[in-house]
């Protein structure tokens, strides 16, 4: 299948090069040259224009820093030079709003289009093993379904438009709040004399045990490999984590529901990430 993929950075370069092993004619670009000829050694073929790569695509997968940026390139690339009936997939993560506006903008031109966010970091975009949360409607979802399949592990259709990047960023609200609760427990147990790998030991099998702390332990040497293993470099940065932070604040307003511990890891994620936006987000247990 021809598909246009549009911002190829950490996460899209390697979104796109699985698409290329799919067996599929990917027609990428990106404002960044060093992403187009990435993209290239993938075996891509690349445009000088987001309108020239959805020119002919039967389907067009964007993976863009934020909201703002995917209206733009809807409005001035994708709407009216994709071909009419072409299935549209935003991998980004944005605001539930924005996503929700530009699947009905698509749709009353002809396409049919889903937010479709990932979970996983760049090391899932390149194995191709990121789960997408994917809304829209169910003839979107079918026609999506096995174009995301060929870059994660896990495709589920969480609703109606808009609901895959709700999934997300409550996902990731959660997230933020366990991580800080481990890393919490980890430096008070150490201060209370705990020994970091006993209490792993206990709370693991206790109930306290948590994803943070069994899959990717902010303690370095305990529990499986993580990001604290490695100076706290290589997995989602503290930066991005205050972005679906904020993303998920908005939201909440939007509706009115009550997330206490949802705003305080909002503020807590806020200082951490003033100088260290680049450091994996279980590196906030330095700051406790
Ligand atoms: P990135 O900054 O590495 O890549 C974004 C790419 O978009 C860049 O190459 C940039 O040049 C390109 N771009 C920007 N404006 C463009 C335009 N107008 N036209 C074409 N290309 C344009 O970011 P990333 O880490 O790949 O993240 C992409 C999205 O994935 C974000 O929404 C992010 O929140 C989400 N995400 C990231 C991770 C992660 O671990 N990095 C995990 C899950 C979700």
């Amino acid at each position: 299948m021809k598909i246009a993929f549009i911002g190829l950075g950490n996460m899209g370069g390697g979104m796109a090069a699985n698409l290329v092993k799919a067996g599929h004619e990917v027609r990428a670009f990106d404002l960044a040259e060093a992403a187009l000829a990435a993209a290239r050694a993938a075996g891509c073929t690349t445009f000088a224009s987001a309108r020239e790569a959805c020119a002919e695509a039967e389907a067009v997968v964007s993976m863009l820093p934020n909201g703002a940026i995917v209206k733009q390139v809807y409005w001035d690339a994708v709407i009216g030079h994709a071909p009419e009936g072409a299935i549209l997939m935003d991998c980004s993560t944005i605001d539930v709003a924005t996503a929700r506006e530009v699947i009905e903008v698509s749709e009353a031109h002809g396409y049919q289009m889903v937010d479709a966010p990932v979970s996983g970091g760049i090391a899932a975009a390149a194995a191709g093993t990121l789960t997408f949360m994917v809304g829209g409607s169910a003839e979107a979802f079918a026609r999506a379904e096995p174009i995301l399949a060929a870059m994660g592990k896990a495709v589920i259709h969480a609703g109606g438009p808009g609901t895959g990047q709700a999934a997300k960023i409550c996902n990731n609200m959660l997230l933020a709040i366990h991580m800080i609760g481990t890393c919490e427990a980890f430096a008070m147990a150490e201060k209370l004399g705990l020994d970091p790998q006993t209490f792993y030991d206990i709370a693991s099998v206790s109930s306290g045990q948590c994803w943070s702390m069994t899959s990717y332990c902010p303690v370095p040497g305990v529990g499986p490999k993580s990001p604290a293993d490695n100076g706290y470099q290589g997995g989602f940065a503290a930066g991005l984590m205050l972005k679906d932070l904020k993303l998920a604040m908005e939201a909440a307003a939007a509706v009115g529901a009550r997330v206490p511990l949802g705003e305080h890891a909002r503020a807590i994620y806020e200082d951490f990430a003033r100088e260290n936006a680049a450091v994996d987000f279980s590196g906030i247990i330095r700051a406790l």
